[in-house]
C-alpha cells in the first residue's frame, strides 16, 4: 500500500519516528509522499526522504503482530511486498494556512528544492475554507504561483480544497492541461465537484475521515470514484480514522464503525492520539467496503494508481 499523503516531518513523530515507520511497514505500507507544508519544514522533509527514502529499514525489533489480526489478512498482497524496504516521497510547497508571512524569497527556495529533487511533487498547496486567515486572496496568489512554478518544472501537485473545492478548482482550471498530474487530497467535495475532476484526469485521495458513517459526503465519492483515479492516505498525524471518535474509543473498538476492532492497538510508542500511516488499512478497508471490493484491491489498485501520478516506479523496492 501507499500512503499518497502524510507529514512524517511532523514534529508530533519526533520521539516515535522509527516506531511510525515500523508500524507502516508492518501493515503492508511500503510507501508514503511525505508533503510539505511552510518553508519551515522543507528541510526536514528533505532530510526525512533523504535518511529513509532510500534506505532499507530493519524490521526485527517489531512486535510480532503481523499474522494477528483479520484486517492485517485482508491486505495479504501488501504484504507480501518487500517488507524492509520504505519510500519516503517528498515533497514541497506552502499550505495555505502558511500562505501569510512567508520570507521573500519563498518561491525561489521552493523551486531550487524542487530542482534538486526532480520526482518531488508540488504539495501540499491550496486553498483552504475552514480559517479566514490567511486572506483567501492572499492563499490564491500563493496557490497560483506554486501552480505556475509546477508548470515549469513539470510536477504533479498535491492540493487541498477543505470547504474550498469548488473555488480551488476554478483555480486550478486552466493549469490543468499544462500539469503533469494533480491529487485531490483528503477529498470532500460535492458530486459535481467530483465529475469535474475525474474528467480533467486528476486523482481523488481519501483518508481516514471516510470510515465515519457520518461523512456521507466523502463516503459517496469514495463509492463513486473511478477505480483508476482513487487513491487512499492518512494525512498523518491528523485526520484520524473516525475523526469524531478518540483514538481510545477507535483502539478499544466501541467506535462508529468495527473496523477499529480488527486494528490492533501497536505495541509501538506510538501516542493513540496521533494518526500514522500504519492506519492506511482502515482507509482501504472501508473504501472497500463502500465499493463491494476487496480490501486487498484497492490496496493494490491505488498504489499502482500513486506510482502513476507520482511517477515512481520503484515505491516497493530500491
Ligand atoms: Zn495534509
Amino acid at each position: 500500500m501507499f500512503d499518497a499523503h502524510c507529514h512524517l516531518q511532523d514534529e508530533r513523530f519526533d520521539a516515535c519516528r522509527d516506531a511510525v515507520v515500523a508500524a507502516a511497514l508492518t501493515a503492508g505500507v511500503s510507501g508514503v509522499c511525505c508533503c510539505g507544508s511552510s518553508v519551515s519544514d522543507w528541510q526536514k522533509v528533505r532530510r526525512l526522504s533523504a535518511e529513509r527514502g532510500v534506505r532499507s529499514v530493519e524490521l526485527r525489533a517489531v512486535p510480532r503482530v503481523l499474522h494477528a489480526t483479520p484486517a492485517l489478512h485482508t491486505t495479504a498482497a501488501a504484504l507480501r511486498t518487500p517488507l524492509s524496504t520504505f519510500r519516503i516521497l517528498p515533497a514541497f510547497g506552502v499550505h495555505p494556512w502558511y500562505a501569510g508571512n512567508l520570507p521573500a524569497n519563498w518561491l525561489a527556495q521552493l523551486e531550487e528544492l524542487l530542482v534538486q529533487y526532480p520526482a518531488a511533487p508540488v504539495g501540499e498547496i491550496g486553498l483552504d475554507g475552514v480559517r479566514d486567515n490567511p486572506p483567501r486572496d492572499l492563499q490564491r496568489q500563493v496557490l497560483q504561483a506554486q501552480l505556475e512554478l509546477a508548470v515549469r518544472l513539470h510536477r504533479p501537485v498535491v492540493c487541498h480544497g477543505a470547504r474550498a473545492w469548488g473555488e480551488w478548482l476554478e483555480t486550478l482550471r486552466p493549469f490543468v492541461p499544462h500539469l503533469p498530474g494533480f491529487v485531490a487530497h483528503a477529498f470532500g467535495g460535492s458530486e459535481e465537484i467530483l465529475r469535474e475532476i475525474v474528467s480533467m484526469g486528476g486523482f481523488v485521495s481519501f483518508a481516514g475521515n471516510v470510515c465515519n458513517p457520518a461523512a456521507k459526503r466523502v463516503r459517496a465519492a469514495a463509492a463513486a470514484t473511478p477505480a483508476e483515479r482513487l487513491l487512499i492516505e492518512t494525512d498523518a498525524p491528523d485526520l484520524l480514522p473516525g475523526v469524531r471518535a478518540s483514538a481510545v474509543q477507535w483502539f478499544s473498538g466501541s467506535a462508529v464503525d468495527d473496523l477499529a476492532s480488527r486494528v490492533p492497538h501497536p505495541a509501538l510508542p506510538i501516542p493513540q492520539e496521533l494518526n500514522h500511516p500504519g492506519n492506511l488499512p482502515l482507509v482501504a478497508n472501508a473504501v472497500a467496503k463502500l465499493r463491494r471490493a476487496a480490501t486487498e484491491e484497492i490496496a493494490s489498485v491505488t498504489e499502482a494508481n500513486a506510482r502513476r501520478v507520482y511517477g515512481v516506479q520503484d515505491i516497493e523496492g530500491n
